[in-house]
């Protein structure tokens, strides 16, 4: 799965325009890596930036998750966690050499990996999605379309959280799923930090100019319904469980007088 960001490191390692590695090597919009390339022994395709006798083809630009492979990183209260739930490493049945590799605490590993500004960017677009959040609650809850008695919001909500990737991205539009997966931001693309925030502000003034004088109960509706759409699309890219966030979103806003 892919951020913005990773998704623009990505081609810049291709030495390709982030549109260009998007429509390639990726799917659902630009969240998740294509694995089209040549089925190993068990079937399994490999990556599309695998290639043989020469390994990963982009490793500069490799995101998260492969920097971490075979761990995994849990956020809980603001903590980052390094998990691995399985009792055997999966590499070992096919790569026995690993057992000749050093052995290293999993924070020099990360170190080696160059993992930092990697997980700065997980961390910052996990705020850039509670923000998108935050605009389908003032849409909901600071309009007059929660004290109206809408249930409609809210289930559509919930729908959201468990569509397959391909509706979610297909409802969200191409217009959207562009702004949030290959915006056009002058930043400095070094630092994830600064490129997230001014992600940030381009996706906050879209939804200021499209959303700002909203007139009838449906099109609050609407809005508030693809907001949430917007932020689960981004989630999933950012390995996070949309049903999960999505019934926690349904929970908090009716906790705050929106009905189900
Ligand atoms: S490290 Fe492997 S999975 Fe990750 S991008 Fe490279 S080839 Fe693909």
């Amino acid at each position: 799965m892919l951020n913005p960001w990773e998704l623009l490191n990505f081609s810049k390692e291709k030495q390709l325009t982030p549109r260009a590695f998007r429509d390639l090597y990726t799917e659902f919009g630009g969240t998740r890596l294509l694995f089209n390339g040549k089925p190993d022994k068990k079937g399994q395709k490999a990556c599309s930036q695998y290639l043989d006798n020469a390994g990963c083809s982009v490793h500069k630009g490799r995101p998260l998750a492969c920097r971490l492979y075979p761990l995994g990183r849990q956020i809980q209260y603001d903590k980052a966690h390094y998990i691995y739930e399985g009792t055997t490493f999966p590499c070992l049945t096919d790569c026995a050499e690993v057992l000749k590799l050093p052995k290293l605490s999993v924070g020099d590993y990360l170190k080696g990996q160059e993992a930092d500004p990697f997980e700065k960017a997980q961390d910052v677009y996990l705020i850039v999605m509670q923000n998108i959040a935050d605009i389908a609650f003032e849409l909901l809850l600071e309009s007059e379309l929660a004290t109206s008695g809408d249930t409609k919001t809210l289930k559509a909500w919930k729908v959201l959280g468990t569509d397959l990737p391909e509706v979610l991205a297909e409802k969200i539009g191409s217009d959207w799923i562009n702004c949030l997966m290959i915006p056009n931001i002058t930043a400095d693309t070094e630092n994830p930090v600064a490129y997230a925030e001014k992600h940030n502000d381009l996706l906050l003034t879209k939804a200021q100019e499209q959303f700002g004088s909203l007139q009838t109960l449906q099109e609050l509706h609407e809005a508030a319904v693809l907001m949430i759409g917007v932020a689960l699309h981004l989630a999933r890219g950012l390995g996070a469980n949309t049903k999960e966030i999505s019934e926690h979103w349904i929970e908090t806003a009716k906790s705050h007088g929106a009905k189900e």
